[in-house]
């Protein structure tokens, strides 16, 4: 006898109103539908026309509906009734809030404004903060930055103009072997997810390097369990075997990076270590084909990496020079750093090696004409097919700025930036230092600051110190001890008051 099956609505309505906006609970900014039932958020979908995640949700986003939803969020002030810990609070009006609040800042704002110390958390909102800090005039200001990627933020933006997830991603469409360094599944999420899930299905591969093996390095085709805090040593030590072997891309560097850029050697000096400029202030190669020492830009030439040049008795070598003295140090061999790092020597070369056999004997080439920045017509495009993405398990300790510099000058010596399957920037980046806001310190009573707090140094005369050298922060962020603070130094505050 025939049973009759029931029959189940699998897509039931749940909303009368549909919003289309952006999720806030990450930097990914994913397109999200929100289902509205009677005025209130019902349920929250990927939005399939979005270009970052074409219908993907992931699982704090879909969390977002607790952002208006959760019993326990706060819904008015709260005033402390109780001793400090107790727990003892009563709702209070925004007027009774607001003057209070102007009855604690007032008399420092009218004093002295840089006793208001003002750090955030990760609120998504961090240009209404800095904006309302900034406007109050103190300097004691970041947000959570400083707890998280931040060191990445600034490696990658001295380094080469960017750094990784919002500054750009992997040529997904071309990349053949992707390797993650330190990265959790909650950071860059669905674009992540989403593009292992596309290299996955043509054959390319995914390492993990990462000291447990669950979610992206559980999906991996190989997985490296390294030592937490020692990725930059296994980075320095890649850099090694590729430089030994010749495995580098020496036309790149010569073409489009500082590498063939000429250093001042000049011990005990103030100039020692700097770059050699003209007088406009442009960086100096020497060209191999005239032996002229010559802007780095000019139309036409062939950067020298290998050059000397001597001026005024101080001799000056390239920048290509000074990382083969520093990385073909022994103290970068896979064997140094293997006990270290826990992950064997020749685990480390045979890395190396799947590295470079990707980068250049499966190079690509794309019909694809171009123009360089100095002008320079090219009929196609060569692409290194290797890709790398980091995140705050490299960065969020204490040599964690090295190592994500580290990674960036791995990704530059195999000319994997800006070349189809490597790194692809997406707009604004890359942008120099120069581009970004330089920080600002001086306060006045009653006054806004002078400019924005955070930024980018390019010099001393840009720290943030007060007239007797010491430091005009409460973080000492941008100070002589730590000069390149970016975001500021929030995990510093409380130890520093
Ligand atoms: S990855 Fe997840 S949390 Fe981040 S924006 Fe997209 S849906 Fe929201």
């Amino acid at each position: 006898m025939a049973r009759r099956q029931p029959r189940i609505d699998l897509s039931p309505k749940v909303s009368d109103e549909v919003r289309k906006t952006t999720c806030y609970m990450c930097a990914c900014r994913c397109g999200i539908n929100v289902h509205l039932k009677d005025g209130k958020v019902a349920y929250i979908e990927g939005n399939r026309d979005h270009p970052v995640n074409k219908g993907v949700l992931c699982a704090k986003g879909s969390a977002g509906i607790m952002q208006v939803n959760a019993p326990s969020r706060l819904r008015a002030p709260l005033k402390r009734v109780g001793p400090r810990g107790s727990g003892e609070f009563r709702e209070i009006t925004w007027d009774e809030a607001l003057d209070l609040a102007v009855s604690w800042l007032k008399p420092i704002r009218d004093t002295a404004p840089e006793k208001l110390a003002f750090f955030t958390g990760r609120d998504q909102s961090q240009s209404f903060t800095s904006f309302w800090a900034q406007n109050f005039g103190t300097p004691n200001y970041a947000a959570h930055g400083g707890f998280c990627s931040v060191n990445m933020a600034a490696a990658g933006i001295y380094t080469m103009g960017g750094a990784f997830w919002e500054f750009g991603q992997p040529d997904w469409d071309h990349t053949q072997l992707f390797i993650l360094f330190g990265v959790a599944e909650d950071h860059d999420s669905n674009p992540i997810k989403m593009g292992i899930g596309r290299i996955k299905a043509r054959g390319a591969r995914v390492i993990g390097v990462n000291p447990i093996r669950t979610g992206y390095n559980a999906v991996a085709d190989d997985w490296l369990g390294i030592t937490p805090g020692t990725d930059g040593l296994l980075i320095l030590s890649l850099i090694h075997v590729l430089m030994q072997a010749g495995r580098i891309d020496v036309d790149y560097l010569a073409r489009y990076t500082n590498a063939p850029c000429l250093v001042i050697e000049n011990p005990g000096a103030a100039d020692h270590g700097l770059l050699l400029r003209d007088a406009a202030g442009k960086q100096l190669v020497i060209d191999r084909d005239t032996g002229d020492l010559v802007p780095f830009d000019r139309a036409g030439v062939r950067p020298d990496l290998t050059a000397t040049h001597q001026l005024n008795g101080r001799t000056c070598r390239t920048v290509m020079a000074h990382m083969a003295d520093k990385y073909l140090d022994p103290a970068c061999a896979p064997e140094a750093v293997a006990d270290r790092c826990g992950i064997p020597a020749g685990k480390i070369r045979a890395l190396a090696s799947e590295i470079a056999r990707v980068a250049f004997d499966e190079a690509i080439t794309l019909d694809q004409p171009w123009t360089d920045f100095r002008g320079e017509r090219h009929e196609s495009m060569t692409g290194r097919p290797v890709s790398f993405h980091a995140m705050r398990g490299i960065s969020a300790h204490a040599n964690g700025f090295q190592t994500a510099r580290a990674l960036h000058v791995l990704q530059i010596l195999l000319g994997t930036v800006e070349v189809p399957g490597g790194f692809r920037f997406k707009p604004p980046y890359p942008k120099p230092p120069e581009a970004h806001p330089k920080p600002h310190c001086k306060t006045q009573a009653q006054c806004a600051l002078n400019g924005p707090h955070l930024g980018f140094v390019h010099g001393p005369e840009d720290l943030a110190l007060k007239d007797d050298g010491t430091p005009a922060r409460i973080d000492k962020a941008f100070t002589w001890e730590n000069p390149m603070s970016a975001h500021g130094l929030m995990h510093m505050v409380i130890s520093n008051a």
